[in-house]
């Protein structure tokens, strides 16, 4: 029987025995003040014989953080744990807090990097938003640690160098994605050759049903209202164009290796079924759940088992049925543009990304409409054709050029 290739080596360790941890594991938690980042708090809070945290970061939200760090610590899941913020005016207040001040590291790039590869710590857990995550999962990489990685991008812009990173530092990469973590749990256990597709669940966003002509009116309020995740603005954004799914394809080909043509996508309303593989004799696994980040947070922090967690359960008798429709290319051309980027590889999945966050931020500030955002990622492909990636210089230019080309087209072609 002929072998099934994969087209690249997969960056998780698909069939691996997961390693017995010891507890509690020391988390840093970059991106602490965000939906992934307040989620894994509430587990520490809950656990914190298993989870300790030892270092967070944040943006620019001071009070916040410190509130997370006061919660841990009444919770015993942190004692006096570094911090860093992004910015430096938020840095100063910083200074000026008690909790905060006790270990605080440098600000923006250095200190991220710096907590990223914080000795002493097991896990990373990676909550950023957009491709300024990538240099943190580099250095967590680079250092050997384990990375519960919430952050796609890192692996849109960067899957080769993360892979390199990963392999260089004996690191270890489990994703957090919801749809990801599902395929993780599917292959427990299985080798790579058993696998001949895999099916990510997408819920079609806020504008399913609409028609096209629907679309092109819609406010930035209609785009922020997902009808089942609770997420971030940026997240939500995508998922109403569907370049979230786009994104996760691209991430589902780094984590697991296979070429795109044996990559599917299928909408699910529900979000229970949370992805899918299918094996070469048919057979097909599921993971189903109440959507919930907290479970395949929980999955990797807790070292890829399951452990106790007071969630919703399904209850698939008042569930009655679940639905599933193919995806519509026309309406949603994001999802298109992202197969095409990964087909290309080299730079054009770094565009791809930059040229779209680029379009969110002015979707999210009111200077571009929703359908313009796949209008502007287009552009910047055309403008942009793409060349290989060696080093994370490469991938740093192409980012910046993706965003320069698209703030142009945002500003003088389709900006309001
Ligand atoms: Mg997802």
């Amino acid at each position: 029987m002929s072998r099934l290739r994969l087209s690249c080596d997969p960056l998780y360790h698909i069939g691996r025995r997961p390693p017995v941890l010891s507890e509690p594991v020391g988390v840093v938690l970059l991106g602490a003040t965000g939906s992934i980042g307040t989620q894994t708090v509430e587990l520490a809070e809950r656990y914190p014989d298993k989870v300790r945290v030892l270092g967070l970061s944040a943006g620019g939200r001071v009070d916040e953080l410190s509130n997370l760090v006061a919660r841990l610590e009444r919770a015993g899941a942190a004692e006096a744990p570094a911090v860093t913020l992004a910015y430096d005016d938020s840095h100063r207040r910083a200074r000026e807090d008690a909790r905060l001040s006790r270990n605080l590291l440098p600000s923006g790039r250095e200190g991220l990097l710096e907590l990223a590869a914080l000795p002493g710590a097991d896990c990373v857990v990676n909550g950023l938003v957009g491709a300024v995550g990538l240099e943190p999962t580099l250095a967590a990489a680079k250092a050997g640690r384990r990375i519960a990685l919430a952050n796609k991008e890192s692996l849109v812009v960067g899957g080769d160098l993360v892979r390199r990173a990963v392999v260089q530092g004996g690191a270890d990469v489990i994703p957090v994605d919801s749809e990801h973590s599902a395929l993780a749990q599917c292959l427990a256990g299985r080798d790579p050759d058993e696998i001949e597709s895999l099916t990510l669940t997408a819920s079609g966003g806020p504008f399913r049903t609409l028609s096209a002509a629907e679309m092109s009116t819609v406010t930035r309020e209609q785009v922020l209202k997902h009808p089942t995740w609770e997420m971030g603005p940026k997240i939500t954004v995508d998922s109403a164009t569907l370049m979230n799914k786009g994104l996760e394809v691209i991430e589902a080909h780094v984590l697991f290796g296979l070429p795109y043509s044996r990559l599917d996508v299928v909408v699910h309303p529900g979000s229970t079924v949370h992805s899918l593989a299918v094996f070469r004799d048919g057979s097909v696994m599921a993971q189903l759940g109440a959507p919930d980040m907290r479970v395949p947070l929980l999955y990797a922090l807790g070292g890829e088992r399951h452990l106790d967690l007071e969630t919703e359960r399904l209850d698939l008798a008042v569930l009655g049925e679940l639905h599933f429709e193919a995806p519509d290319p026309e309406r949603f051309p994001c999802l298109r543009l992202a197969r095409e980027a990964g087909e290309a590889g080299g730079t054009a999945t770094i565009t791809l990304n930059g040229a779209n966050e680029a379009a969110v931020a002015a979707l999210l500030d009111d200077t571009l409409a929703y359908t313009d955002i796949a209008r502007v990622i287009e552009g910047a492909l055309e403008a942009l054709p793409a060349v290989p990636v060696d080093t994370l210089e490469d991938a740093l230019t192409a980012d910046a050029e993706a965003r320069r080309v698209a703030e142009t087209l945002i500003k003088e072609t389709f900006g309001a």
